[in-house]
């Protein structure tokens, strides 16, 4: 018996848990169950991030979640409940399986079967933003070695696992060479370790079209949490519907498993909504748990109950449908077929064992760190650069000159075009004379600006790291 724990959220939340929940226990599912409450009456009474402390705890003893959808109210000041629960229990990875039903679900792409692995708790959704002046505010994109290692490593034991053939790897690292850069290697490094799956690096851009016209090219996945965020959408909707989706967020302690989709409030409490999403994540769900068999003869059931036409509304097609069902005449079907197999889809079969047990992250030996300069950001409502280029020579010492400025990351000093359009914010850039500069000396520069009432509202240290140059130059430098 596995104890689990289970929120019925918001909206149509109740009804697709109770559905999926029906059809689990008749399957035979050997699951303990302790309900918390999460989501928007959490939120209104006061608790902003919409989970009461009792209800982390639940969770933690029981380390694996099956959540509903909930709504977050309006308004700000309400932090996502699912971006705090993946990065308060460390959900590093994402998985979302999106695979076509064809013909049983009008899809332009029949032969559709992507698992898309994505990063879950870093890069820019780490939601660190400022107002750094009148004119520009700055989101911070943080990459980790270890966040870059631990998901990379995930999706090739995942396609290792799951006899997937191929882990594709997107980045837009021609332009982020440090954040993106770092995913890239980190791929290229782990991929030799499994000789036996292909390996392939696209561009985030071309790839998301290729994905989006040709997915029968794509297998596994994995890319950068935003990336992520964006392309499992366009994946599952091209699938034929976001309605039948589920995901996994993984951790190494804990597991959250849910549908993709909202809690569609105008369909709530009618029984009209389609379980199928929630049910996909419950199944991946009892993979997790090791309940594989179990898992089996529900996917077999589902795939039998779509190929038989019956749908909920949002699936529901003339000539393909055979018959429109609510919520719980779905689920009602979907138990009638427990034990029978699709006859035209392929059946599932799933691997027996424990779930991915990756190996902990190991620090690596620390770099040799050398400061070579800093990048003063400075708040200046002027629009020449030449200008800001003569006030912030002031500050020039022996130990360190002014090198360059870009605005927006385009150089402007020294010899900018005139046409470059330049915003209240400047990178002025501040480089060792000699081979090191001394923190000092930004000590120092810190104090000469306030002296010439010049507005510095950042630094940015720039360092080689074992004799590499790891900051950016400017654009056009
Ligand atoms: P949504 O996914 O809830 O609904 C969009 C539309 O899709 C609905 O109007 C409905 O027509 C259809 N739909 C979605 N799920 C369906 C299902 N299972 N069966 C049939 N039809 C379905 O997106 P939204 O309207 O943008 O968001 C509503 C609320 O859900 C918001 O408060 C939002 O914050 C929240 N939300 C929660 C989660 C989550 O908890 N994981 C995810 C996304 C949105």
């Amino acid at each position: 018996m596995d104890k689990i724990t289970v929120a019925k959220g918001d909206g149509i939340g109740p009804e697709i848990m109770d559905a999926t929940l029906d059809i689990l226990l008749n399957a035979g599912a050997q699951l303990e169950i302790d309900e918390i409450e999460i989501g928007e009456q959490v939120y209104l009474a006061g608790n902003t991030a919409g989970i009461a402390p009792e209800s982390w705890e639940s969770i933690r003893r029981n380390k694996v979640f099956l959540k509903a959808p909930i709504t977050t109210p309006q308004g700000g000041g309400y932090k996502s409940l699912n971006v705090t629960t993946r990065k308060s229990l460390g959900l590093y990875a994402n998985v979302r399986p999106c695979k076509s039903l064809h013909p049983f679900i009008s899809t332009k792409h029949p032969d559709m079967d992507v698992v898309i692995i994505r990063e879950n708790e870093e890069d820019l959704y780490a939601g660190i933003e400022h107002q750094q002046t009148d004119e520009v505010v700055q989101c911070l994109k943080l990459i980790s070695r270890p966040g870059c290692e631990k998901i990379v490593r995930y999706a090739f034991e995942f396609a290792k696992k799951y006899h997937r053939k191929k882990v594709t790897c997107f980045t837009k690292d021609n332009i982020m060479k440090q954040t993106d850069g770092l995913f890239h290697k980190v791929f290229d490094e782990i991929a030799v370790e499994y000789p036996e799956i292909e390996n392939e690096h696209w561009i985030v851009d071309i790839g998301a079209a290729k994905m989006a016209d040709t997915p029968e090219l794509f297998d596994v996945i994995v890319m950068p949490n935003l990336y992520g965020d964006v392309l499992s959408d366009v994946a599952a909707q091209i699938t034929g519907s976001v309605g039948l989706a589920g995901s996994a967020n993984i951790g190494e302690e804990c597991a959250m498993f849910e549908a993709i989709h909202g809690s569609a409030p105008r369909r709530a409490g009618q029984n009209l909504a389609n379980p199928s999403g929630l049910l996909q994540g419950a199944i991946m769900m009892l993979n997790h748990l090791g309940q594989t068999e179990i898992a089996e003869k529900v996917q077999n059931a589902w795939l039998r109950t779509m190929e038989e036409g019956i749908h909920t509304y949002d699936i529901y097609k003339e000539g393909i449908s055979t018959q429109k069902v609510g919520t719980k005449e779905f689920a009602e079907a979907v138990i009638t077929n427990l034990g029978k197999t699709p006859e035209t889809l392929a059946k599932v079969s799933y691997e027996k064992g424990a779930p991915l047990n990756l190996p902990k992250y190991e620090r690596k030996p620390l770099a040799d760190k050398v400061l070579v300069g800093v990048d003063l950001f400075v708040h200046w409502p002027g629009f020449d650069a030449n200008e800001i280029g003569q006030i912030l020579q002031k500050l020039n010492s022996e130990k360190a000159k002014l090198t360059m400025i870009t605005n927006r990351g385009i150089k402007v000093w020294p010899k900018g075009f005139k046409e470059t359009f330049c915003t209240d914010h400047w990178r002025c850039r501040f480089s060792a004379e000699l081979a090191q500069m001394e923190k000092d000396e930004i000590v120092r520069l810190m104090a000469d600006a306030v002296k010439h009432n010049i507005d510095v509202i950042k630094t940015e240290n720039l360092y080689q790291f074992d004799g590499k140059q790891a900051f950016s130059l400017g654009q056009g430098q």
